[in-house]
Parts: structure tokens; sequence; C-alpha cells
């Protein structure tokens, strides 16, 4: 079995309370996360069914990752709690569950399989759309407004498609 590794994009999103699979995080994810106030009695349910697992990578792990992300350039995209999941998946070769675009992107350099949201397989956690507050336009992907140049917001979306229409 696949261990499934959740970030902090992942519990905003649904994804720990959404499968029955048991899903891990680190200490630092965890405390970025516990304040939800809607997910507290949630998250007691999660970790005393071991649904959730609270486990935190080795020292060299951490160094290792931490060597590989200057190396690439990505250290200074990258939070201690993104270190953080990036090693404690990389220590169980498992499958980060991420939708955050610094993860996503060292992941290949580092060897760890990520996997986005939308299409870790589990449904109904909602649609992330871009959009630009200057022209109001929403976008599938991307991080500036192809219009008007203005960065893009993500905003996620739950439940079924947007109405609001989505510009390719
Ligand atoms: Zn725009």
């Amino acid at each position: 079995m696949d261990f499934k590794i959740v970030d902090a994009s992942a519990f905003y999103a649904g994804i720990p309370f959404g499968t029955l699979d048991a899903c891990h995080t680190t200490t630092l994810v965890y405390d970025e996360i516990k304040h939800i106030k809607q997910n507290q009695d949630a998250l007691g349910t999660l970790l005393e069914t071991g649904r959730l697992q609270i486990r935190d990578p080795e020292k060299n792990t951490l160094d290792f990752i931490l060597k590989k992300a200057k190396e690439t350039g990505d250290l200074q995209q990258l939070s201690k709690q993104d270190i953080s999941v990036l090693a404690l998946c990389y220590e169980l070769k498992g499958e980060l569950i991420t939708d955050d675009y610094a993860i996503s992107n060292v992941s290949e350099n580092l060897g760890v399989k990520v996997s986005p949201i939308m299409t870790s397989g589990i449904k109904d956690v909602g649609k992330w759309i871009h959009y630009c507050s200057g022209c109001e336009k929403s976008f599938q992907k991307g991080v500036e407004c192809p219009q008007c140049g203005n960065p893009l917001k993500r905003k996620l979306i739950k439940g079924k498609p947007p109405s609001i229409p989505v510009n390719e």
C-alpha cells in the first residue's frame, strides 16, 4: 500500500476527511492546520481512528531534501512545512497529495511522487480555479493573467464544477 502524505493545502481541500485511507502528515503541518475550527471534531476523530498519523522525518532525510532544494534553486519557495512533508514522503516512499506549486515543482527533482488534489482519486472536494482580480476572469491554471498580467489568485470552488465560465 502506498502511504498517503498530506500537506496543508490537502487539509484545506478536505482530503483527509474525504477518504478512508490513512493519511500521514508532519507535526509542522498539523500545527499549521489544527486551528481550523470547523475541522476540530473531525481531526480528533481522524486521530483516534488512526486515519491520520503524525510522524516526522529523520533529520538525515530533512538535510537531504534541504540540500537538494538548494541545488535546484527551489529552497526559497519552500516553507519549513513543505520541506517536512517532502522529507516524510521521500522517507516513506509514499505519495504526497498537494496543490502547492512549489512542492510540485521540486518533487520531480527529488524523486518524490506528488498527486495533485484533483487527481488523487478523491471526488467532491471541489475545484481550484485561478482568477484575475483585474479583469475578473477565471483560468484553469497559471500564475499570471494572460490578458492583463496581474498575478492570478487561487480559489477552491466546492462541490460541482463552477457555474462561472472558466477560460482555458
Ligand atoms: Zn487579468
